[in-house]
């Protein structure tokens, strides 16, 4: 959107295009820039793709493609050694610099603006939120000024893209001035999202949260939308740091004067336990009762950390009268082409049968505790239990524990009562190493496992379709379908649906 602005009808006037996906339309014409946007380092292959288009859309010339954002900035020297993308321009970090050097642009061969040496950065510039209107996908962030009152961040997490990205913490210019040129431009919008990852470091805090004030988001602010009023909503939507907050309550009041839905509060490993429970403690005092976070896992952490942490905002929930919804967040190394990653006290069967239970939850933790005993078991072992049950028997709780599939659920668990601790590793074991489709051919000693083998087989799709009609036909009062949470504060990727 700042590149849009850069090029269009305020900037250098050109014609201008936006596409999301490869959009075959834009190959009829001849283009003098395609920039490519790359965000999640593990989309590789998709990335790779639309690059590959976008070389198509530029009549093979890889000196108009430019490619930039995340993964472009994490994987630079991957994307610059693919041969087939020589001439391609891989930008790593910001466009913070003016735009004929952030951009690369070569003055010899006249390109296009390379004499653009003293140009306002296109980081600095206002998004185009004109562009939004030429695709069909309607963007969650299309209502809400977005921005960031800082970059950068204090800390090093050693898990975490962030200080690669964009190194140590700083402020931004003024909020208001970017917010009064987006409602100039593109009319008010409802809310205000701030990608800050970790506002509460910065010196200037009180001062930022003085602005949003200022600037209509103050707490319970309103506004009319189809001639009613609507809440509008601050969201700091990378999370806020639980090792600062705990510090002084004041960091927690501060967030209360302003419209801030959800509190999100990142609970990364149980070893952040008491500040993570200080910090929540403080925002049940100041009145903040919506909150949600980012858990981490498949890092350090074990299943039963993540359990226990999940568990720790149930109880926390009960206690303080407040709801907690978590978003459990897959690890996976920065630099790595793909999902693959393991962490070494996981396995590829706990991870896809975690999978399996988000997926049923759309990767959402409800804070209700009814609902998070029955989708996470009541105790550290009864969701290592689940974890090692057959997939559809995950899949489809409710056919098996409660519904038509009751039996075969029971003859399963008389069968895996009799399993010492050391068969169900080795069964656990042996199915991590194979994918679904090659469960068959697992071998065993033991007659107990090679006896029990028979319910990890998959079904078809046919038996599984059969399954699901049935079970809609006899459905139960309960569902594990999770309390609706609006679609701009759900987690936009969370590899729920990629193979592990
Ligand atoms: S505090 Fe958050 S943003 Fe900062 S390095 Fe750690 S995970 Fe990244």
């Amino acid at each position: 959107m700042k590149l849009a602005q850069y090029h269009g009808p305020d900037g250098k006037r050109d014609n201008v295009r936006f596409v999301k996906g490869e959009d075959r339309s834009v190959l009829d014409q001849a283009w003098d820039r395609i920039y490519v946007a790359t965000l999640f380092s593990f989309e590789w292959k998709k990335t790779g793709d639309a690059v590959d288009f976008a070389i198509a859309a530029a009549g093979g010339q890889t000196n108009k493609v430019f490619v930039g954002g995340i993964a472009a900035s994490l994987m630079h020297e991957a994307y610059c050694a693919e041969r087939k993308w020589r001439g391609v321009r891989f930008i790593r970090g910001l466009l913070d610099s003016p735009p004929a050097e952030a951009l690369q642009l070569d003055e010899f061969s006249e390109e296009l603006y390379s004499d653009d040496v003293n140009g306002e950065p296109i980081e600095n510039l206002i998004p185009d939120y004109s562009i939004l209107s030429q695709v069909s996908y309607e963007y969650p962030v299309n209502d809400a000024y977005f921005t960031y009152a800082s970059r950068g961040c204090v800390r090093k997490c050693k898990f975490c893209g962030v200080p690669k990205l964009e190194g140590a913490q700083r402020d931004t210019e003024s909020l208001s001035r970017i917010i009064t040129t987006i409602e100039e431009k593109y009319g008010t919008k409802k809310d205000l999202i701030l990608m800050d990852n970790n506002v509460v470091a910065s010196h200037r805090f009180r001062e930022i949260t003085a602005e949003i004030r200022d600037l209509g988001f103050q707490a319970g602010a309103s506004i009319v939308r189809n001639e009613r009023s609507i809440q509008r909503r601050v969201d700091f939507n990378q999370g806020v740091d639980a090792r600062i907050l705990c510090k002084d309550p004041m960091y927690l009041d501060e967030l209360a004067t302003i419209c801030i839905d959800p509190l999100r509060i990142a609970f990364d490993h149980w070893g952040l336990r008491k500040p993570y429970e200080q910090a929540i403690r403080f925002s049940a005092d100041a009145g903040l009762h919506k909150l949600s976070n980012y858990m981490l896992y498949n890092f350090k952490d074990s299943p039963g950390d993540l359990y226990q942490r999940m568990r720790l905002n149930i109880d926390l929930n009960e206690a303080l009268g407040i709801r907690i919804f978590s978003f459990p967040m897959r690890y996976q190394p920065v630099n790595l082409k793909d999902r693959s990653h393991i962490g070494p006290l996981w396995n590829r069967y706990f991870l896809r049968s975690l999978q399996l239970i988000l997926q049923a939850t759309h990767g959402v933790v409800s804070g209700a505790p009814n609902f998070f005993r029955r989708a996470f078991g009541e105790s550290e072992d009864e969701f290592a239990e689940l974890l090692m049950r057959p997939e559809h028997f995950i899949f489809n709780r409710d056919w098996y524990e409660e519904l038509g599939g009751r039996a075969e659920f029971d003859s399963y668990q008389n069968e895996w009562r009799k399993l010492t601790k050391e068969n169900k590793s080795e069964l656990i074991g042996k199915l991590s190493s194979l994918v679904p489709s090659q469960y068959h051919s697992a071998k065993f000693r033991s007659p107990k496992l090679r006896s029990i083998l028979k319910y990890y087989l998959p079904k078809s799709h046919a038996e599984l379709r059969e399954l699901w009609n049935e079970r809609n036909r006899q459905r139960s009062a309960y569902d594990l379908v999770s309390e609706a949470i609006p679609r701009d504060e759900l987690v936009e990727d969370a590899g729920l649906k990629e193979a592990v």
